[in-house]
């Protein structure tokens, strides 16, 4: 089984592993703190280092839980040889940052304005959207959303991350924001929660910033009305 670091410490930036298997320029690892792609954030990149090599690495993807590292190439690395991976934390602490700002979006449409699903979202290192299904958006509104989310970024409420079994995530109504989240939950056997405050939680496998505060501030680049239900907000941070 391997180790996801990043899913207890999102700041993490270097570790230790070793080769597991590789596979032309993928290389798989006992332990990795580099995030995959997955859950609308974007993979990290960085570098891995060994035998005095430094290696870059180009995408991170997951496959049938496992983490595949890609590398710029793969000349002189063997299977078990040790590595150091370091993760481009300018990249990651941009999308961390930006995941969290997603959250409390979120939590301000759903609690305090009756907001429904979420039906989509993506976090670029520069910006991020959300897409959910609500009725009665307009522009005042998600301009007010913004400014109620601002206040939670500089009330500097702790973000936490918690485990809960099978048969204690099942009794937490409201866990799963969107669709392919409330099918996870069914299979998951340890569920991974995060928390803002007492103002959000929800099933998640991102990577957050520890305090709202780390967020800045959030700038409203786009909204659109893309039909009666299907509605997109674009944030990007200061
Ligand atoms: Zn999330």
């Amino acid at each position: 089984m391997m180790e996801k670091l990043y899913l207890d410490n999102s700041y993490l930036k270097e570790f230790d592993a070793t080769i597991m298997a590789i596979d032309s320029n993928i290389v798989q690892l006992d332990r990795t703190a580099f995030f995959p792609t997955g859950g609308g954030q974007l993979c990290d990149t960085g570098t891995i280092e060994s035998n005095n090599r430094t290696y870059k690495v180009l995408e991170t993807k997951k496959s049938a839980n496992m983490v595949m590292h890609t590398l710029d190439n793969v000349e002189g690395l063997n299977l078990g040889d040790h590595v150091h991976g370091k993760i481009d934390w300018q990249r990651r602490y941009a999308l961390m940052r930006l995941h969290t700002a997603l959250h409390v979006i979120d939590a301000v449409m759903v609690k305090k304005h009756n907001g429904g699903q979420i039906t989509g979202g993506q976090i670029y290192e520069h910006k991020a959207r959300i897409d959910f299904d609500m009725e009665g958006m307009s522009k005042e509104l998600v301009e007010q959303i913004i400014a109620e989310s601002q206040q939670i970024v500089d009330a500097a409420q702790p973000v936490t991350v918690r485990m809960l079994n099978k048969e204690d995530a099942a009794k937490v109504e409201g866990l799963a924001r969107t669709a392919p989240g409330a099918e996870l939950l069914k299979k998951l056997d340890v569920v991974r929660v995060v928390d803002i405050g007492d103002i959000d939680f929800q099933l998640d496998g991102g990577t957050h910033v520890a305090n709202t505060k780390e967020i800045g501030t959030i700038k409203l680049i786009g909204y659109e009305n893309k039909g009666a239900r299907r509605k997109r907000i674009e944030i990007a941070l200061d």
